[in-house]
């Protein structure tokens, strides 16, 4: 039978006594407060606190002892895990609860409080004893982790919302756009389609969407070529730049289209797409065409009269009188002059519809190819009193090619250097032969040319715009240059600066290529 006095355990027996006194030396060096209370007293009092429970509290041993634990709690007694320890305790359960506690000095403390009875041979509940620990850090750590949880829920949240607001974003460019439109995943599965796509092609979406490019239709896509190109989108980041399809297509029958394709440029949500655009050009093809015709046919049938004319002008020339004036000869003159201006430009425009054609053809055959130079320079200069034409350099010896259209590239580059350098005294034709080439260069100390325009002037037509109104010409005496010299396996190039003049070069190979060269 044990009784309590000054708050300690007697015990009849010396030994249980010794043992007893261990054990609660053992309860004292425990880390966790220990109180025992007696449930058979009324208001269930504390009758035993260990050392941690006192300086886990801060009051001491004679605060504690007599009194109910829920001192404790202070004024903070609207706590819902009062309501389980209490239904816990008149059960004689044990009972786990996290309860907000308060030290002596008022410090705020979380408890997390292990109450477990203690029962006599009949079953009847006579002691409790509850064990506590402060938790206030680690309830502090869990507190801010599920604050830091709440906000990265915010965020996933908010950033949902954003690619939701770009997707939209997106989706609507992609429908706006007047031209057909597809997202591809990296295995060319089609993602998504335009209503203009849906338009053009008169398919539905469910026959597009989720089949994969190249069975799409009646296999209009399925070349190898174009696969080629798709497959070095994703992994290379190289376009595919105006692919051109020609097909009889499904619904719509035989259509030119021209195809791009880029690699996405989004990371996250949207990387690894392709997005492939599709323009229909057979009517502007056709167009482009009917041009080219036209500039055909126009330029045959004002060839024909001015034969004729150029036939009249050589026997005006013939049977001129012994008696006609000095000015009615300079007049003859002149007219033959403006009319082989005439024939030469109509013979530029049949070029370039040859080109188009691709009805050039060269005819070689071996030349001295300075004194061709020589002559050109000596035609031209004949004909202008405003600039010196200089020839420097090595001499070039034979060549074969088509000394005509040569003459024709020479011709072109000393008026270009004339035309369009019209301060400059000279112009300087520079010859020399680089390993097996030999180069050609016409200098000028004109207008130049700016760096973005130095590629497109040697397109059909393309005339730098701001000198379009002053100097007369049709922009495609570089485009047809060019031409022939890539024909006699050539390069033509411009290095030029703004303001400062220009320097058009070729290089002829002077020996017979073969195709893979
Ligand atoms: P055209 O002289 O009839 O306009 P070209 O095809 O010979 O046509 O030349 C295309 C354009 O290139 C010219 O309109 C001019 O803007 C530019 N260009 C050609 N040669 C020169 C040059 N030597 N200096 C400056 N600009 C030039």
């Amino acid at each position: 039978m044990s009784y309590i006095e000054n708050g300690e355990f007697s015990f009849s027996h010396q030994n249980i006594q010794q043992d007893f006194n261990l054990l609660t030396s053992a309860l004292d060096a425990s880390i966790s407060g220990i109180i025992i209370t007696d449930n058979q007293l009324p208001d269930n009092p504390i009758i035993y606190c260990n050392r941690a429970f006192e300086l886990m509290t801060g009051y001491v041993r004679k605060e504690i002892i007599g009194h109910n634990c829920r001192f404790l709690q202070r004024e903070d007694r609207n706590q819902q895990v009062r309501e389980k320890l209490r239904e816990d305790i008149l059960a004689g359960r044990h009972s786990i609860v996290e309860i907000r506690n308060y030290k002596k000095d008022g410090t705020f403390f979380w408890n997390e409080l292990y109450v477990s009875p203690i029962k006599n041979k009949e079953g009847v509940t006579t002691h409790f004893i509850g064990v506590q620990n402060d938790i206030t850090r680690r309830k502090k750590a869990e507190q801010e982790l599920e604050r830091e949880r709440e906000l990265i829920e915010k965020k996933v949240i908010e950033r949902t919302e954003r690619l939701k607001v770009s997707q939209d974003y997106m989706d609507s460019i992609v429908q706006t756009v007047r031209e057909s439109l597809i997202v591809l995943d990296r295995d060319y599965r089609v993602l998504s389609v335009n209503e203009h796509f849906l338009r053009t092609f008169k398919v539905s979406k469910s026959e597009t969407e989720g089949k994969t490019l190249y069975e799409l239709g009646n296999g209009q896509w399925n070349i190898q070529a174009l696969k080629d190109l798709l497959e070095k989108v994703l992994p290379t980041n190289n376009p595919v730049l105006d692919f051109e399809v020609e097909h009889d297509f499904p619904h719509i029958g035989t259509k030119l289209m021209l195809l791009n394709a880029h690699r996405i440029e989004l990371e996250g949500e949207y990387k690894d797409r392709i997005l492939l655009a599709i323009e229909d050009i057979t009517d502007r093809r056709a167009i482009e065409r009917r041009k080219d015709d036209f500039l055909s046919i126009a330029s045959h049938e004002l060839k024909t009269p001015l034969t004729t004319i150029k036939g009249y002008i050589q026997m005006m020339n013939r049977f001129m009188p012994e008696t006609a004036t000095d000015k009615f000869k300079e007049i003859v003159s002149k007219t033959g002059q403006f009319v082989e201006r005439l024939s030469n430009l109509i013979s530029e425009l049949l070029d370039v519809s040859r080109i188009q054609t691709g009805n050039i053809e060269l005819h070689r055959e071996v030349f001295d190819f300075d004194e061709m130079i020589a002559e050109t320079v000596e035609g031209i200069q004949s004909a202008c009193k405003t600039h010196q034409i200089i020839i420097k350099g090595s001499k070039l010896g034979n060549y074969n090619g088509d000394e005509s259209h040569l003459i024709q590239v020479i011709n072109n580059l000393l008026s270009n250097a004339i035309k369009y350098a019209p301060d400059s005294e000279t112009v300087e034709l520079h010859k020399s032969l680089v390993s097996d080439y030999l180069k050609v260069s016409v200098i000028d100390k004109g207008m130049g040319i700016n760096h973005d325009e130095q590629k497109k002037i040697f397109e059909r037509f393309y005339r730098v715009s701001e000198i379009q109104t002053k100097y007369p010409g049709m922009g495609i005496g570089l485009y047809v240059c060019d031409q022939i010299i890539k024909n006699h396996g050539g390069t033509l190039w411009v290095d030029s600066e703004k303001g400062k003049g220009s320097n058009f070069s070729f290089t002829l190979p002077l020996k017979e290529r073969s195709e893979n060269d």
